[in-house]
């Protein structure tokens, strides 16, 4: 049984963007389990965006994380050890105490999954947070209904790319994406069935996607520019699923909101945020969904994968920068 492992700390709360000075990597001792304690070996662990925001040191939907502490997210990982009845050795779990080489906690803290037949990092992905989250955006915030004309931001990202082929899954009469490189548009039109798509690095997003509109709906990834030409490119009564606003999380100070809003009242839109965690009542009817989707092969996923807790860091520099396609993951 292992008796030391390793962790990610956040050594600073960064300023703007972060950089490598605000992580270290700390070895630390690993106890053995207590009565009840069930001790993981994480395989592979997830890189999300939302982390940036419990970098800082704000009130928000998450506790922020503590200086000089572990970090955490989302993991997959196979049990060594084992004091609890619901747990064996073996047994593939996920969980929420990631960015660690091991996880040490009451077995209520894991949740053991079905590694036959999929990939176990499709639960950190496809069958994980990233899919119910294009689900409940198009579905439940959106109400996304057949013939819809759909605008996704982000869109070549783990939600992104799933909100577009599951909006086309769900009846929507055209998919429209915004991504940041040639590769990532022709991988959503080529691959995944967008209608077009769009590199926004090519000009304001306004120019770029208005010979692609109008749209009934806008899945917001990105706020900032992409919201405001969203507004102008929605029809009347269109919907914006809010979803994430990913242009202006490293931003030192709040960023100006969109010029265009009197075009909610004129156009009588509906803009409603979400976090998809208050939405865990969906989960199962979209695992059912997405299980039969990607064994039909009609919902392809795709992940960067970087390999071992030494590069978690750049990882996680990378998914801001968009060095992803599909899902950010870190192999341990
Ligand atoms: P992604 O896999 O989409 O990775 C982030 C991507 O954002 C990058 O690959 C990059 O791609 C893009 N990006 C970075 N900066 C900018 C910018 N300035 N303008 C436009 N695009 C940018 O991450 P996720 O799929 O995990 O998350 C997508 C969004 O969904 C995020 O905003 C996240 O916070 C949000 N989210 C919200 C949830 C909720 O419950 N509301 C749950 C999960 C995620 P590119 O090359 O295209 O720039």
């Amino acid at each position: 049984m292992p008796t030391a492992t390793r962790e990610i700390h956040l050594a600073a709360r960064p300023e703007g963007w972060p950089t490598p000075d605000d992580f270290r990597l700390v070895e630390t001792e690993l106890p053995d389990p207590g009565p009840g304690e069930v001790l993981v070996r994480n395989t592979v662990m997830s890189v999300d965006p939302y982390m940036r925001g419990r970098m800082n040191d704000v009130k928000s939907y998450v506790p922020p994380y503590r200086l000089g502490e572990v970090l955490d997210g989302g993991a997959v990982g196979t049990v060594i050890a084992s004091n609890d009845d619901s747990l064996a050795v073996g047994d593939t779990v996920l969980h929420q105490l990631g960015w660690r080489e091991h996880a040490l906690a009451p077995a209520a803290a894991f949740r053991h999954v079905d590694a036959t037949g999929v990939d176990e990092s499709a639960y950190l992905g496809v069958l994980g947070m990233p899919g119910l989250t294009a689900y409940v955006g198009l579905v439940a915030i959106a109400g996304l209904r057949e013939g819809d004309r759909v605008l996704i931001s982000g869109a070549a990202g783990a939600v992104g790319s799933l909100a577009g082929q599951i909006a086309r899954l769900l009846g929507a009469s055209a998919v429209v994406g915004s991504a940041g490189s040639p590769e990532k548009v022709a991988w959503l039109t080529d691959d995944l069935g967008f209608d077009a798509a769009v590199n926004y690095h090519d000009g304001a997003p306004l120019r770029l996607l208005e010979p692609h509109g109008p749209f009934d709906v806008y899945f917001d990834n990105v706020g900032g520019e992409h919201l405001e030409a969203a507004i102008a490119l929605l029809s009347d009564h269109g919907r914006i699923a809010a979803c994430g606003s990913i242009a202006s999380y490293n931003e030192e100070l709040p960023t100006p909101g969109p010029r265009n809003m009197f075009q909610v009242v004129t156009k009588r839109l509906r803009m409603q945020g979400f976090i998809v965690t208050d939405h865990a009542d969906l989960a199962r009817e979209y695992q059912r969904l997405a299980r039969q989707w990607v064994a039909d092969g009609e919902l392809v996923h795709r992940e960067t994968v970087v390999e071992g807790l030494d590069h978690a860091v750049d990882a996680f520099l990378g998914l801001h920068r968009g060095d992803n396609i599909g899902k950010m993951l870190v192999r341990l």
